[in-house]
């Protein structure tokens, strides 16, 4: 709420609150006449007056729950004396019935509740001092019609509840909102930066590319360094085709087009590029990937589908841990499972799973698994997590499948 109260204008709270100080002043100045001196009453009510001044002055410095408790303490405090002090000034009566709207002024739900159940004590108790001890003495005008004044009562506290409780969700629809657009604005720079980022990549590798193509056709070269040539070109290729596909994740990329994926060649093409990293740790990278299965997807999306998933799986595992990948035929599903003894992730942290920017690595980006689900999603594919904490995490793909060639 912190953002909110400071786009409140700072001035309109000081020229109210001075307002009311000046108020209540000029009422304990009168009061010297009608309680004819000092006397115990009049020093609560300066007490009182005095207290909620500084508060109010001083809450926009310390916006604190207990700071807001003690403000709507003392207002209790003063309207009650005020209401107990000056029988004869019958509005006060109006003003016990709205105490809890200091509650609004903070917007703090518990502090609402807190003040509407501890006004309805107050006024259960003061309704009984009028019957049973003041018999209609002093509070005639209550006392006359007693069931007609507790049924207005308890109309105004009703009322209350409802203005409360209408205005604090569409503050906090308001709130929800302005996060969001925080958010997207966020998102929206990340865009440019990484748009920046990866055109100035695309600009060496097409000229390594260009360079190697060259070399490809000069007989100076044996054979077997231009199948190494060859090999460069397809991985830089692979490298211009992943930049351009990150950075056209939100927009439709019509050169992709999908085609039938044999799922063991592409997994075979992956495990050939991570191998190496699951090396370092000593992680075994085990395929058990059966013939025959074909999915329609452009291949590029869904190596980096599985890269992202394995890599995740390896970075969870502890040295010598295994990563095994599944890949078979379930009815007219291609089903891949991704299965990792590491670290395992709790319930909340399974539904975080996908959110832009969420990320529990000292390093990580938190966008692996964004780019997944969109790649999941836009083939109508599903992606499931079942993990426990500290042994493990299975994911599994799910595709249709398309008949083999
Ligand atoms: P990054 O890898 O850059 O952190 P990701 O989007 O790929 O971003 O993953 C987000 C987070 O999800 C990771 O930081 C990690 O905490 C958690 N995570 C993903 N996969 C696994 C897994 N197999 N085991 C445990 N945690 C995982
Ligand atoms: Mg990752």
């Amino acid at each position: 709420m912190k953002e909110l109260y400071s786009q409140v204008n700072r001035k309109t709270y000081y020229i109210s609150m001075l307002t009311l100080i000046a108020l209540m002043l000029s009422g304990l100045i009168l009061s010297t006449t009608e309680l004819s001196g000092i006397t115990v009453g009049y020093v609560i009510h300066f007490f009182c007056v005095a207290i909620l001044a500084v508060c109010l002055l001083i809450y926009p410095k310390h916006e604190t729950y207990v700071f807001r408790k003690i403000i709507i303490l003392f207002g209790f405090a003063y309207f009650y004396t005020m209401f107990f002090l000056y029988p004869e000034t019958w509005t006060t009566y109006i003003l016990i019935c709205l105490i809890p709207l200091l509650a609004i002024l903070f917007f703090d739900l518990k502090l609402f509740y807190f003040s509407i159940i501890l006004n309805g004590v107050l006024i259960v108790i003061t309704f009984g001092y009028i019957i049973l001890i003041d018999q209609g003495k002093i509070y005639s005008y209550v006392h006359h019609d007693i069931v007609g004044n507790l049924i207005n009562i308890i109309a105004s506290q009703v009322l209350l509840f409802l203005i409360f409780h209408l205005s604090f969700s569409r503050m906090k629809k308001q709130q929800l909102y302005h996060e969001q657009l925080q958010q997207s604005e966020r998102l929206k720079m990340i865009a440019h930066l990484t748009a920046a980022v990866a055109h100035e990549i695309r600009n060496p590798v097409t000229v390594v590319r260009g360079f190697l193509q060259l070399y490809r056709e000069d007989p100076a070269f044996d054979d077997p360094i231009k199948k190494k040539f060859n090999l460069m070109i397809d991985e830089l290729n692979t490298v211009e085709q992943i930049t351009s596909q990150f950075l056209t994740l939100s927009k439709p990329n019509r050169d992709q087009q999908p085609e039938k994926v044999d799922v063991n060649d592409a997994l075979q093409s992956v495990t050939g590029l991570v191998r190496s990293y699951a090396m370092l740790s000593d992680n075994q990278l085990n395929i058990e990937a059966e013939e025959n299965c074909f999915i329609f997807i452009n291949p590029i999306e869904f190596k980096q589908l599985m890269m992202n998933l394995i890599k995740n799986a390896l970075e969870a595992s502890t040295m010598g841990k295994p990563v095994t990948v599944i890949a078979k035929r379930n009815h007219h599903y291609i089903e891949i499972k991704i299965i990792d003894e590491g670290s395992g992730m709790s319930e909340d942290e399974v539904k975080s799973l996908g959110t832009p920017f969420y990320s529990l690595k000292s390093n990580g980006t938190g966008l692996g698994l964004m780019i997944c689900f969109n790649i999941v999603e836009k083939y109508d594919g599903e992606i499931n997590y079942e993990s426990t904490k500290g042994v493990g995490t299975t994911v599994t793909v799910r595709f249709l499948a398309t008949d083999g060639k």
